[in-house]
């Protein structure tokens, strides 16, 4: 049974092997601790899972739902771009529902990347970019995020023969694993590399409700001219606690939004009308929740980053997302480092290079526990990971 290329080209998944090192560790009886994961550890809101409950339970939201979504969604994602962005969108044209943000993602390069395209792909990022323009058979051409650019893609240095093949390119902010922002010059110019070279943008936001020190962070669909050149993505999961629900959308150009809905409506026959009704309600409901999410978040990143700074780290604390992205210290890599600390602590943290050659000299720490085990966890690092030189 001989598997076709393109899943024999993807590349092996990193973190299996971690995986198994926990288990074993765990059924040791180690104390593990683990921060590797982005996965929200707070239940969803009360009033999303009651309009769950009430949904479930009418027969009309039993049959096949529309591939693009209720129409009632998408006023509701409609409604949440104008309340939270002042932005308008005609939720009939400019808003697809998609099973999870990660589904739409993926699907958007079947859409438009040919054999021989080219994927611009931020690196490190969110893996789904890259693997979606690979399955698509076209080429991911990576743009480093350092850290003297703000983990921002440095835009001229992409070569114009590459800008020239590129149909699709990926941005991400608030980043993961950066935990980087993006400033209006950022947007505006990238407006202007996608008009100049004729490329797509898909800008995912699966994290522009989580921040701290009050900052907000802006939609690319805020900028003139985004809705000629691209969509974003948008999710449920990081913002209402809900990435077991499966539930987000993709916003912006209408002919992409087309494009992506008549590629689903051949794949998927949509998400669950249910879960689009509870969807509504997190969507026009009451936002304190996410404000109150924010304020968890920002309590375990401030145990953090004090904590790392106090061992001789020298960072300054992110301003949004569930990530804290922290150089290695001197004389190891990403996988030694997490490898030591893992041996030496029972912490898990996650080695940068899992995101991207680019990730490498970096982990990840996921603010996913509750802030006692963070506590607890750098406490362990500050005891037993040492010396550490910087
Ligand atoms: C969590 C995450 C998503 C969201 O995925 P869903 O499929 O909506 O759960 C998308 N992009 C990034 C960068 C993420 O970290």
């Amino acid at each position: 049974m001989e598997e076709a290329k393109r899943i024999r080209q993807l590349p092996p998944y990193l973190f299996a092997r971690i995986e198994k090192t926990i288990e074993k560790a765990k059924a040791e009886g180690v104390d593990v601790i683990s921060l590797g994961i982005g996965d929200p550890d707070r239940p969803t809101p009360d009033h999303i899972i009651d309009k769950l409950c009430e949904q479930a339970h009418n027969p009309a939201n039993h049959r096949y739902p529309s591939s693009a979504g209720m129409i009632s969604y998408r006023e509701a994602v409609a409604y949440y771009y104008k309340n939270r962005f002042d932005v308008e969108l005609d939720p009939k044209t400019e808003v697809v529902t998609l099973i999870g943000s990660k589904e739409g993602i993926a699907h958007i390069s079947l859409c438009y990347l040919d054999p021989g395209d080219v994927a611009l792909i931020p690196d490190p990022g969110y893996p789904v970019y890259g693997i979606g323009a690979l399955l698509a058979g076209a080429e991911p051409y990576n743009m480093p995020l350092k850290r003297e650019n703000g983990f921002l893609p440095a835009l001229d240095e992409i070569p114009p023969d590459i800008a020239k093949k590129a149909k699709l390119m990926f941005v991400n902010y608030p980043n993961n694993p950066t935990g980087a922002i993006a400033n209006d010059d950022f947007y505006k110019k990238l407006i202007e590399f996608a008009k100049e070279y004729n490329i797509i943008v898909c800008h995912d936001a699966a994290y522009q409700d989580i921040a701290f020190d009050g900052y907000r962070p802006p939609s690319f669909l805020e900028y003139p001219g985004a809705r000629e050149v691209g969509i974003e993505f948008g999710s449920l999961s990081k913002s209402y606690n809900m990435t077991g629900w499966r539930i987000g959308w993709a916003a912006g150009n209408a002919r992409v939004i087309e494009a992506l809905g008549r590629i689903k409506s051949n794949i998927d026959s949509g998400a669950f009308q249910a879960v689009q009704y509870a969807g509504i309600a997190a969507l026009m409901g009451p936002q304190d929740c996410t404000y109150k999410m924010s304020d968890v978040y920002r309590e375990r990143r401030d145990i953090v980053v004090d904590g790392l700074n106090s061992m001789g780290w020298n960072m300054e604390k992110p301003k949004a997302t569930i990530y804290v992205w922290v150089p290695v210290p001197k004389g190891y890599n990403s996988i030694s480092f997490a490898e030591s600390v893992f041996k030496k602590t029972g912490v898990v943290i996650t080695p940068g290079n899992g995101y991207g050659i680019y990730g490498e000299g970096y982990f990840r720490i996921a603010l996913t526990v509750e802030k006692e085990r963070i506590l607890e966890a750098v406490n362990r690092i500050k005891d037993k990971a040492g010396p550490l030189e910087f």
